[in-house]
């Protein structure tokens, strides 16, 4: 077990844990070469303990990577291709990441969440209902509730997104069966709002994975709503790292529920957004390049609302819609606190809208600018359990430290295909 100067000190830039860092990404690299050099021998040279540990991660290696190839052979599963970072994630996110960015990606989180709950009571409301209930210069707390919902608590949003980023944390990868499975259980314990196609994939018949694809062959011009968009924080903080890389991630976890690439697009441009957007407000100047990396064919709607934000007609129950009216609200900002007045006051569908433009206004502007009115009260419910927001921040650390396949994650060429499996040790333990 590695001696971990973290735990002790919670000092997260010590001299002291960077060198365990270094040792243990060191150690790492050495076990992967043993390993690959002669797999017997490693296996013979290991304790009893160690040795049936071995065992287990091969067994379970060979028969999660024949599902996997089992389910690409048959179209039910997409290869999802894992952008190399050169070097060790976590290390690079301690070492190279100012204390000041983490605040923003925790930012990130926090903002969603706050956002979702500051739109919920207006959600199916006119334009200008938030503006006419607090004008400028009201007093009075924003985050009011409503008949459905506590003041201070989120909605579906965020209680979706904090599934999948425990899904992640507790899986050790991205494994689309597992969150599937997770929504439906949710889902079954009678949350109090879920979105129809939301709603209608999770509770089909046919299940994982044909859900979705068949909901979007039922309906191939209505299934890109905004509801795998809506969920997106804890993932793009945790693979804020890998720049537009994290497209890839956005529309293998997009496709969960959405099985319409239009929806993967959505959240792919705003993970891509939020990876660079920490401290930069001019959203614009980075768009050009995020565009490029849209998929052909799909990127064309997306070029409208960014040279004409808000201009667009679709609703925003749509992802399109939606990342219009969030973009708009943020862009026109100056604060955390602006960015949600303006997205509050859109109407429609408020509470989403607000959760992914709090999302990025989060980042941009940092946890810190965010209002302590908004934060204190903030809570909310997944099944039996309450999440308030040092949760949140526990959470979005936790996955954003995870070692995800890290022993796999070494000069592997620029790319290279995800396999659901782990067979190195894990190399810290947070
Ligand atoms: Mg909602």
């Amino acid at each position: 077990m590695v001696d971990n100067p973290l735990k002790r000190s919670k000092e997260i830039y010590t001299p002291e844990y960077l060198a365990v860092l270094e040792r243990e990404s060191e150690k790492s690299r050495a076990w992967q070469a043993e390993h690959e050099k002669d797999p017997d021998r490693y296996r013979r040279s290991l304790g009893s303990e160690m040795r049936r540990n071995f065992d287990q991660r091969v067994e379970m290696e060979e028969t999660s990577n024949q599902a996997w190839a089992d389910g690409v052979a048959d179209g039910t599963i997409s290869t999802y291709t894992e952008p190399v970072v050169h070097g060790n994630m976590n290390s690079i996110n301690r070492q190279h990441m100012s204390s000041d960015r983490h605040q923003h990606l925790r930012g990130l989180v926090v903002g969603a969440a706050v956002g979702d709950a500051l739109g919920a009571p207006f959600e199916f409301g006119p334009a200008g209902a938030f503006r006419d209930r607090f004008p400028a210069g009201s007093t009075s707390n924003e985050m009011v509730g409503s008949s459905l919902w506590d003041p201070g608590e989120f909605t579906d949003d965020t209680q979706m997104a904090i599934i999948e980023a425990e899904s992640i944390v507790d899986v050790g990868w991205p494994d689309r069966a597992d969150m599937f499975r997770r929504f439906g259980q949710w889902v079954a314990s009678g949350p109090k709002d879920v979105g129809i196609s939301t709603r209608a994939v999770l509770t089909s018949s046919p299940g994982w994975p044909r859900a979705p694809k068949q909901y979007f062959e039922q309906h191939p011009n209505g299934s890109a709503g905004n509801g795998s968009l809506m969920r997106s924080s804890f993932a793009a903080a945790r693979w804020a790292l890998v720049g537009e890389g994290s497209a890839e991630v956005a529309r293998y976890l997009s496709s969960v529920t959405h099985a319409d690439p239009a929806a993967g697009e959505g959240r792919a441009l705003f993970h891509m957004l939020c990876s660079q957007a920490s401290g930069f407000r001019d959203l614009d100047a980075r768009m050009d390049r995020f565009l490029g990396f849209l998929k052909d064919g799909l990127r064309e709607p997306y070029e409208r609302i960014v040279a004409s934000p808000r201009g667009t007609t679709m609703p925003n129950g749509t992802v399109w819609g939606c990342f219009s009216d969030a973009y708009w609200a943020v862009k026109r900002s100056d604060s955390f606190e602006e960015a949600m007045y303006n997205a509050c006051d859109v109407g429609g569908d408020t509470d989403t809208v607000a959760a992914v433009a709090g999302g990025l206004a989060g980042v941009i502007y940092g946890l810190d600018e965010i209002p302590e009115r908004w934060v204190e009260p903030l809570h909310g419910n997944v099944g039996a359990q309450t999440y308030r927001v040092d949760d949140l921040v526990e959470l979005c650390d936790q996955l954003r430290y995870l070692s995800i396949d890290n022993a796999n994650m070494w000069d592997y060429g620029t790319t290279r295909t995800y396999l659901p499996t782990h067979t190195g040790p894990p190399i810290w333990d947070l």
